[in-house]
């Protein structure tokens, strides 16, 4: 098997003292890739750490969450600037807008990830994107800055059908997560019957959203497995060609290989 899991916060506190373990576990259950993601500038620099600790296993991408925006000053955004030059530094990321939390207000939120947008542009990287009940700003400010020189993904896309072809249009992958295989999530099982698989990937964005049959319990890597899985039984396709093809969309759109 060759999983690549594109979205991961092994660099978030579950696993950070006991990485060895969990890469060695992921490695012994079909996890050939990996993204590390981060969400602040801490989290950032411990995905480059990560990156380097595990070369060509583990990939960084670097960036600030939306609700992580408060206090983000010039210096942040520079550190950001210096992280993309890391050549383990696959996209900027993850970015966009979060309305379902307000400890940030959507004004701060809209600013950084503009500002964001702007520096992926200039060092072309791509943008990982996290929305949350803000799909409608999303979409809006990816077509004005006029992305799809760049591309990117929409993580753990939880929108429509409608939306997902949008959201290619502008050159962006929809990634799917483990929500997938929740048994009431017809929006998403929709999404991923609809939606051809050259524009898919898979991710766990562990330790968070773990799939059937682990739900309730902490997300691993390997468990992008289950995402395939369910990908495969919606569009009634073989599994391999599931992981195969997200695989390559993934190098492909990373520059890996
Ligand atoms: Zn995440």
């Amino acid at each position: 098997m060759n999983l690549f899991d594109t979205h991961t916060h092994l660099n978030d506190k579950p696993f950070i003292n006991d990485i060895d373990n969990v890469v060695n576990k992921c490695l012994d259950n079909g996890i050939k890739k990996m993204v590390v993601v981060g969400f602040d500038i801490s989290s950032s620099l411990r995905a480059i750490d990560l990156a380097y600790r595990f070369p060509n296993i583990i990939y960084a991408a670097v960036g600030i969450h939306p609700t992580e925006c408060n206090g983000i000053n010039e210096e942040d955004l520079n550190r950001l600037a210096n992280m993309l030059d890391e050549p383990c530094v696959v996209a900027l990321g993850e970015i966009g807008l979060d309305y379902h939390w307000d400890t940030t207000t959507p004004k701060l939120q809209k600013e950084i990830f503009i500002k964001q947008i702007k520096l992926a542009k200039q060092k072309k990287k791509p943008i990982i994107i996290h929305n949350r009940e803000a799909t409608k700003d999303t979409y809006d400010i990816l077509k004005k800055e006029d992305i799809s020189s760049i591309g990117g993904i929409m993580h753990s896309y939880s929108s429509s059908v409608e939306m997902a072809s949008e959201f290619i249009k502008l050159n962006m992958m929809i990634s799917i997560s483990g929500v997938v295989t929740f048994k009431n999530n017809h929006k998403t099982k929709e999404v991923v019957k609809k939606i051809d698989l050259d524009h898919l990937l898979i991710e766990t964005d562990c330790p968070y959203l773990t799939p059937e049959p682990y739900r309730g319990k902490t997300n691993y890597p390997n468990y992008t497995y289950y995402v395939a899985k369910e990908i495969a039984n919606q569009k009634n396709i073989a599994i391999d060609e599931v992981i195969n093809t997200t695989y390559s969309n993934a190098c492909k759109l990373f520059k890996i290989e």
